[in-house]
């Protein structure tokens, strides 16, 4: 039996004077544990698969700074390449050759882009792709799915309470409903729904935006046919399909789900990896679409940041990095490891659980299955989660603090570190 009491003294101090100092004491919800209760632990440094928190304390990381850190925290040649570029200067807000590089390596990966645009944040891409989506169609109305995040702008922050599916009743206070009222919500897996939904806002639908991959609703993939449908189905309409790849980019595969599932949408957004751990998102799409933005054209969109140096610099190094060969066998192998191990134990252990994963990217939820849609996840033991979550992190194992995300492994994640965290989750189990 390992010695499940760590020390917390200077996380507790350092969490208790932020939260004086920050809303939650956070600069990001999800990180201050609310759904899992308990006191979230204070990072100091992070490399490869581990994280270490001022108190001392080692962990095996899962969440990779929310997707980034794909190739490990810290890459020595990530961070020697920052060095480099450093020396020239921090922000330009002016043209580099750096943009270039990066938008080649982009635009050549990813099926769906002829032309990119690099903004700094996910959230940014998702609001910027909106507006060019309806500038295009000259139409107002969206569908996005329950449970999909695509970021914190206020069209987006609408879920499906029940039988207000297609009302847009916004999540948080300040977001109006004006704004919300042309984002219709579906069920994700639901085509039909869908159907009904263009059926009903006959030439009003500007497109369709998901996560092809859903990550921030726990882990939950497509059924066959479903991006197939929506592809044919946005066709019929002449509205737009908008692969929200910020999460599965360069991370499910090269060239995202779109490559994966040899689906081309219209337009896609990217974030997370390609910022090697720096602030980037981007959007993109083909030529004519993107000869919308300005000042190519008359769409606006704009960055003091954007395309910043740093950022262009961490993103090639980390796409240079997945570029060389066995990247994504390793990653499948050793989260496929993982997930099934979770999985085989949580089944052992008398709970019920189903999940998956698919190449670097996992999930776990308990209930029995299959979870197929926002509302299948909701069914999940949210309780049991926060004490699996924290039981794991006694052991030295950081999870995502909320049942309703992603798991993550990394270049960096060894078998050891797999075994390690199948050893922990055993004893864990064994006791919830
Ligand atoms: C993280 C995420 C976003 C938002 O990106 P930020 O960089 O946090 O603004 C948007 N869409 C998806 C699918 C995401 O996972």
């Amino acid at each position: 039996m390992v010695n499940t009491t760590i020390k917390t003294t200077k996380s507790q101090e350092i969490f208790a004077a932020a939260q004086n100092l920050m809303p939650g004491g956070v600069s990001s919800p999800v990180r201050a544990f609310k759904s899992v209760g308990g006191q979230p632990i204070v990072f100091d440094r992070v490399k490869d698969s581990y994280i270490w928190d001022v108190d001392g304390n080692q962990y095996i990381d899962y969440v990779g700074t929310w997707g980034p850190a794909i190739c490990g925290h810290a890459h020595p040649e990530v961070i020697a390449a920052l060095h480099e570029a450093l020396e020239k200067g921090t922000s330009f807000g002016a043209p580099s050759v750096l943009e270039n590089l990066l938008a080649e390596m982009v635009i050549d990966a990813v099926p769906s882009m002829e032309m990119v645009r690099f903004v700094n944040s996910g959230t940014e891409a998702c609001m910027a792709v909106l507006r060019l989506m309806r500038a295009f169609t000259n139409r107002e109305k969206i569908i996005k799915f329950e449970g999909c995040y695509h970021g914190h702008a206020d069209m987006f922050l609408v879920k499906a309470g029940s039988g207000v599916a297609t009302l847009g009743l916004p999540d948080s206070p300040g977001v109006p409903k004006a704004v919300t009222s042309s984002t219709l919500t579906a069920p994700y897996n639901d085509l039909e729904a869908v159907k009904a939904l263009f059926a009903e806002n006959r030439d009003e639908i500007a497109g369709v935006i998901l996560e092809p991959v859903v990550g921030n609703a726990g882990f939950i993939t497509p059924d066959a046919g479903f991006l197939e449908g929506l592809r044919e189905i946005t066709h019929e309409h002449g509205a737009l399909l908008v692969f929200d790849e910020v999460m599965t980019g360069f991370r499910i595969a090269y060239g995202g789900a779109q490559e994966r599932f040899g689906v081309t949408p219209d337009l896609t957004t990217l974030g997370k990896v390609i910022g090697g751990g720096l602030p980037v998102g981007a959007y993109g799409g083909g030529r004519d679409i993107m000869s919308m933005i300005a000042p190519a054209g008359h769409v606006y969109q704009a960055g003091t940041l954007s395309g910043n140096p740093l950022a262009m610099t961490a993103g090639i190094k980390t796409l240079e990095l997945l570029q060389r060969p066995g990247t994504y066998e390793y990653l499948d192998q050793i989260t496929q490891k993982l997930a099934d191990g979770l999985l085989q134990i949580a089944k052992e252990t008398g709970h019920e659980a189903c999940g998956g994963h698919i190449s670097a990217m996992f999930g776990l939820f308990f209930t029995s299955g299959p979870v197929h849609n926002y509302e299948d996840a909701k069914k999940s033991d949210m309780a049991k989660f926060a004490r699996f979550h924290r039981g794991m992190l006694e052991r030295g194992v950081y999870l995502a603090p909320s049942q309703f995300e992603a798991g993550f492994t990394s270049l960096a994640h060894t078998e050891a570190d797999i075994h390690q965290t199948l050893v922990a989750a055993r004893e864990v189990l064994c006791n919830l």
